[in-house]
């Protein structure tokens, strides 16, 4: 199986990345941010106890986040990309142990490199559009800040596992696609 992390902060391009590569290696999608996000939608138990934290531009907890990822790890697929998980080391280790019982394993990260300020900028103006409850300003920086002392560490993780590859995240988004299929065909 080629199984993908797609890591990055908030506004790095993990979404509009992660599709070109499902549509180019036939992998299966899957995106905590996503879930969440439909689960909020459909009005759930889960999904109404999770609005005000992500409104708030926290993380959500280890347990909710690994909770979904299990479920969906039964899918008969040529691998995954995970895309904004895992977020903590907790959730990293997690989904190290998921795999290892599917006898599978992460194959690498593919980390996007993308400047606060730019970052910034691109989900203020996403925000105008989306209508998401986290795309203004101070929930933005909130979201970062949570990213550098909770999620940075994780790219560390991986790093160790000799699984780090990091892509410079600004360009145009069919260079950035370019990039990362440089990376994934090493590993494909
Ligand atoms: P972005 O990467 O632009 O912040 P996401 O859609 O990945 O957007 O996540 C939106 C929000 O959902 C996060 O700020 C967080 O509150 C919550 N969330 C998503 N994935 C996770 C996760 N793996 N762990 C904890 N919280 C998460």
């Amino acid at each position: 199986m080629l199984n993908i992390v797609l890591f990055g902060p908030p506004g790095a391009g993990k979404g509009t990345q992660s599709q070109r590569v499902i549509d180019t290696f036939g992998l299966v999608h899957l995106s905590t941010g996503d879930m969440l996000r439909a689960e909020m939608a459909s009005g759930s138990e889960l999904g109404e106890q999770v609005k005000g934290i992500i409104a708030a531009g926290q993380l959500v907890s280890d347990e909710i986040v690994i909770a979904l990822i299990a479920k969906r790890l039964d899918a008969d697929a040529k691998g995954f990309i995970f895309d904004g998980f895992p977020r903590t080391v907790a959730q990293a280790e997690a989904l190290d142990n998921l795999l290892a019982e599917k006898n599978t394993a992460i194959s690498c990260m593919v980390a996007l490199e993308v400047p606060e300020e730019e970052l910034v900028t691109r989900l203020v103006k996403r925000g105008i559009d989306s209508g998401r409850s986290d795309d203004n300003e101070e929930t933005i920086r909130k979201r970062i800040t949570e990213y550098n002392s909770k999620t940075l560490p994780v790219a560390e993780y991986y790093a160790k596992q000799d699984k780090l590859n990091k892509i410079e995240g600004v360009g145009s988004i069919e260079d950035i696609a370019g990039r990362v299929a440089g990376v994934l065909n090493q590993y494909a």
